[in-house]
């Protein structure tokens, strides 16, 4: 059976699998290699998945759900319609069931297992979150693998370079940095750095605070459906801007047309903050590589946004003279699931590559600053240091404070502050110990961090033997009946025909468009729409009809917001 590579993205998401010729990836229904992770709710209460529900975010805002891979690993719910609350793992796994079909019906057969790509970054329980929503959409994760490792991966393989090589990942919502190291087949990466919370879409919110000041409109006070469509036009003019050097546009706020211009210039004095964002893990990543700058061979661009002439030439000016790795930064990291998938699998043409990754943050417990003093100031004992090599399993000794002191209280945090505060709690377990004058009782913690950056807890007490161990899951992951219930729930629910996907999406962005237009362009496009469903019913030359459909659409398009 296939196991299949799944980039989950904040924006797009793809799937790929391995192959004698090489990674492969895999169209979805209606034919590209990238699916929206967009998730919607139609007027008959099915779930829409992809493009369809993209095409709906502006008329449906209430209906509609993008951007969840940022709250993944939160409790936050999202409603969709009156009756539907969601997770984001929930979210997650429709997009995650959505690809899997797509794989199913190009590969001709069930797929159960796939290695799917997380953010470097993510920590311990937005990774949990992760293999929960591929729990939900009936997948088992052979594999999580970092974004930037799997970019590195199907770069190295493209161009059989050897070296080491920064991998520069700026997606919709995520930053990554790592630094990888290439020889004789085995790829080690030397460490990883980055931001979650930065992406191009913060840049098209930029752009639109621009626009919005240009118009002194605050963009807070208008309704839902001017925002998504000012957002929605932002998004054409950050891409008309890495090409052009200057755009002109006209879009329709509150049934007034407005006008203007925005140029490159105003563009990147807007994103000065964001920009500034970048280099913190640039220097962290090359600081904690132990190398220099001037020991990096190549840069890889990857992620949608490094096609912003002012991120291309950030990086120039970083690092004068490098070349950059020529990937389609939109694929690339699919690509690597499925080199991760065929590795997994051990496909007789990559028996050669071998692959290790780090551990992207450090582990460490809660201790008692100074016991002799009995200064009760916790702070936090590092166990596993952040970009160690994985798997890698690490131990401290702990003692007594107190006499007849009868249980320790284990905590374990992730982060880099010394102060518990700054960190985040995975978990907490209390072991018993015999009673005994203070510093005579100690335990041993040690934590081992696997490849897919699970965290194992082991304590044992010194003097008895006995032994706890543990993986926490976190209080906002589910627990284990929870998923279950929940997938029970989620098989129940209604999902739009794959088979009906391209109909769909053109239909949604149709009755997108009726919502802006006005007088004789909306009575011609209610005809347009009568005419594609009754084609449509008939079911023949279906081929024809759509690519027509879609092309009046584009021309009727450029009336509600415009790139002049
Ligand atoms: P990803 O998560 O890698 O699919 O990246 C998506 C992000 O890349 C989104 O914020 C897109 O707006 C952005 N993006 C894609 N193409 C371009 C382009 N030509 N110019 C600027 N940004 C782009």
């Amino acid at each position: 059976m296939a196991l299949i590579g799944i980039d989950l993205g904040t924006t797009n998401s793809a799937v790929a699998v391995w192959t004698d010729a090489g990674p492969r990836l895999l169209a979805n229904a209606i034919g590209e290699n990238l699916t929206p992770s967009v998730v919607g709710l139609d007027d008959d209460n099915a779930i829409l998945i992809g493009q369809a529900a993209r095409n709906r975010l502006v008329t449906h805002p209430e209906r509609t759900v993008a951007s969840f891979k940022r709250w993944m690993g939160t409790t936050r719910e999202t409603r969709l319609g009156r009756g539907h609350v969601f997770r984001p793992e929930e979210l997650s796994a429709f997009v995650l069931k959505s690809l899997k079909e797509d794989a199913e019906s190009n590969l001709g057969g069930e797929v159960r297992e796939a290695v799917i790509s997380v953010p470097a970054y993510f920590n311990d329980v937005q990774r949990k979150a992760t293999l929960d929503a591929a729990g939900l959409a009936g997948l088992k994760v052979e594999r999580l693998v970092n974004e930037p490792t799997a970019a590195a991966l199907a770069y190295g393989l493209q161009t059989r370079k050897e070296g080491l090589f920064l991998v520069f990942d700026l997606g919709g919502g995520t930053f990554d940095v790592s630094l990888l190291d290439s020889f004789e087949g085995v790829m080690e990466v030397r460490s990883t750095a980055g931001d979650t919370f930065l992406g191009g879409d913060d840049f098209t919110r930029v752009l639109a605070d621009a626009l919005a000041e240009q118009h002194r409109l605050v963009l807070d006070d208008l309704p839902r459906a001017d925002v998504a469509r000012v957002l929605r036009a932002c998004e054409a003019i950050k891409h008309a801007l890495s090409t052009a050097q200057q755009t002109e546009y006209e879009i329709l706020i509150g049934g007034k047309a407005i006008t203007g211009r925005l140029d490159r210039a105003r563009f990147e004095q807007a994103s000065q903050l964001l920009l500034g964002r970048i280099r913190a893990p640039l220097e962290r990543a090359i600081h904690d590589s132990k190398r220099r700058l001037t020991d990096i061979d190549a840069v890889v661009l990857v992620g949608g946004a490094t096609r912003m002439p002012m991120i291309r030439s950030l990086v120039a000016r970083l690092f004068t003279r490098l070349p950059l790795g020529q990937v389609d930064p939109d694929t690339v990291v699919a690509l690597g699931a499925a080199v991760q998938a065929g590795l997994k699998a051990r496909d007789a043409a990559l028996e050669d590559v071998v692959m290790t990754d780090v551990c992207p943050f450090t582990l460490g417990t809660g201790v008692t600053q100074n016991a002799r003093t009995r200064d009760e100031t916790v702070v936090v004992l590092p166990i596993i240091e952040r970009n160690s090599p994985v798997p890698i399993s690490r131990a401290q000794t702990l003692t007594t404070i107190n006499d007849n002191q009868r249980s320790v209280r284990v905590t374990v945090y992730q982060g880099e502050s010394l102060r518990p505060e700054g960190n985040i709690l995975l978990g907490e377990l209390d072991v018993a110990v015999p009673p005994a004058p203070a510093g005579k009782e100690s335990i041993e913690v040690r934590f081992t961090y696997d490849i897919n950056g699970a965290l194992e807890t082991e304590v044992t007490v010194k003097s008895t033997g006995e032994r706890e161990r543990r993986i926490f899951r976190n209080a906002s992951n589910l627990p284990q009946s929870e998923i279950e219930q929940r997938f029970a729930a989620l098989a129940e629910i209604k999902i739009a025909p794959r088979e009906q996907a391209a109909n769909r999406a053109l239909l949604a962005r149709a009755e997108a468009l009726y919502e802006e237009l006005l007088a004789e362009d909306r009575e011609h496009l209610s005809r347009l729409i009568a005419s594609f469903e009754h084609d449509i019913g008939k079911g023949h030359e279906i081929e024809r009809v759509r690519s027509e459909f879609a092309a009046a659409l584009d021309k009727l398009e450029r009336l509600t917001f415009r790139l002049i």
